[in-house]
C-alpha cells in the first residue's frame, strides 16, 4: 500500500522540483510588411509566451512610428509637414532619423533616407517606375544634408520642398534590437528575433552557435553559406526581395541616390556585426556602393564581416570571414 502511494508521489514530487518545462519557443507573424520570427529558451511557457508578445507588441510600435505606408504615422507627418518648418516628433524617431544621418556621412551618401524623393516613384507591386525627366526632377531633393534634426526640440525639418524620408533601410534593424534588449531585460538568455532579412541573436544554443543560412538570390530553398553566430546581428539586403523585371533590366527597392536607380553590381549583401540598426544600415549601403566599393567599406570597419553576391554569381568574402 505504502509503495504504492510512493510510485505515484515520487514522479510527481520530482516534476514540481522541476522547471516547469524548460523548452524553445516559436512564434512567426507579420508586422512590418514583413516576416517576424522570434525564438527563445526559457523555463516557464507563461513567461515565454508574454516575452514573446511584448517583441511582438514592439515591432507594431516601431511600425506605428516609423511606416511611410500608414499616413497617421509620425513619420508620414515629416513627409507632410517638414517643408513647412520643424514637426515635433518623438525622441526615439528624432534619434533615429539622426543616427541614419551618421550612416550617409560613413557611407559616403550611399545610405541616405532622402532617397525615398524618388523613391516613392516607384511601385514593385504595380511594376512602375518613373521616366528619365521624373528621376531627374526628383534628385534635386535627394541628400541627408536636407533633413534638420533638433534632438533638443525633438524636432525634424526639411531645408527645400520635394524632400520625403523612408526608414526602409534601417527600421527593422532597430526594430530587432529593440526586441533583443527587452528579452534580455526580461531575464531571457537565449534568443533569436527575425524582421525580413534583419536578425539579431542573443546567447548560443547551449555551448553551440545559432547558424544562419544565406539565401541563394534565385532560389530560397537554396543556401550560400551558413553562418555560425552568438551575440550578434546579421542582415541580408537583396536585389530579389521587392522588385519587378522589364526589358530585361531589374528594378528593385535597393536605390542608388546618386542616381535615383536601382542598383547595380550585386544581387546580395549580407552584413554581420554587433547590433542590427548597423548591419541592416550598412548591407544597404553596402549594396549600393557595390563589390568594390562595398567590401572597401567593409575592410575599414573592425566590428563588421560581409557575404557577397555579384552579379555574375561570384560570392566574395571579407577578410575576417576568409580562411587564413
Ligand atoms: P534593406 O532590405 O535593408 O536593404 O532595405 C531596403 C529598403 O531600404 C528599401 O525597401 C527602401 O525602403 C530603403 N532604401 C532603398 N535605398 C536606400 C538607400 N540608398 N538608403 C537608405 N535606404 C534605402
Ligand atoms: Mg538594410
Amino acid at each position: 500500500m505504502k509503495s504504492e502511494v510512493l510510485s505515484i508521489a515520487l514522479p510527481l514530487l520530482l516534476l514540481a522540483s522541476m522547471p516547469a518545462a524548460a523548452e524553445w519557443h516559436h512564434r512567426e507573424a507579420a508586422i512590418m510588411g514583413t516576416r517576424i520570427a522570434v525564438e527563445l529558451w526559457h523555463d516557464d511557457p507563461g513567461e515565454a509566451a508574454a516575452a514573446t508578445e511584448a517583441v511582438l507588441e514592439e515591432m507594431h510600435r516601431v511600425d506605428g512610428l516609423m511606416s511611410h505606408y500608414r499616413p497617421e504615422s509620425q513619420l508620414s507627418r515629416i513627409n507632410a509637414h517638414a517643408a513647412e518648418g520643424p514637426v515635433a516628433v518623438d525622441p526615439e524617431l528624432a534619434g533615429l532619423i539622426d543616427e541614419a544621418a551618421g550612416f550617409s556621412e560613413r557611407t559616403g551618401g550611399a545610405f541616405d533616407i532622402t532617397y525615398a524623393s524618388v523613391g516613392y516613384l516607384y511601385d514593385f507591386r504595380e511594376r512602375r517606375h518613373p521616366t528619365d525627366a521624373q528621376i531627374e526632377a526628383g534628385l534635386a531633393a535627394v541628400d541627408w544634408r536636407h533633413v534638420i534634426v533638433d534632438l533638443g526640440a525633438s524636432t525634424v525639418r526639411f531645408t527645400q520642398p520635394g524632400v520625403r524620408i523612408d526608414l526602409g533601410g534601417i527600421a527593422k534593424g532597430y526594430a530587432v534590437d529593440r526586441a533583443v534588449a527587452l528579452l534580455a531585460a526580461r531575464g531571457v538568455r537565449h534568443a533569436s528575433v527575425t524582421a525580413g532579412g534583419d536578425s539579431r541573436i542573443l546567447g548560443d544554443r547551449f555551448g553551440r552557435p545559432w547558424v544562419v543560412a544565406i539565401r541563394h538570390p534565385d532560389d530560397p530553398q537554396r543556401f550560400i553559406a551558413r553562418i555560425p553566430l552568438e551575440d550578434a546581428a546579421i542582415s541580408t539586403s537583396g536585389d530579389y526581395e521587392r522588385y519587378f523585371d522589364e526589358d530585361g533590366e531589374r528594378y528593385h527597392h535597393i536605390i542608388n541616390p546618386s542616381t535615383g536607380r536601382s542598383a547595380g553590381g550585386l544581387r546580395s549583401v549580407t552584413i554581420i556585426g554587433p547590433n542590427a540598426t548597423e548591419t541592416d544600415a550598412i548591407s544597404t549601403s553596402v549594396f549600393v556602393l557595390g563589390p568594390e566599393r562595398g567590401l572597401a567599406l567593409i575592410e575599414e570597419l573592425p566590428d563588421l564581416d560581409a557575404v557577397l553576391v555579384r552579379s555574375d554569381g561570384k560570392v566574395l568574402y571579407s577578410s575576417g570571414l576568409t580562411p587564413p
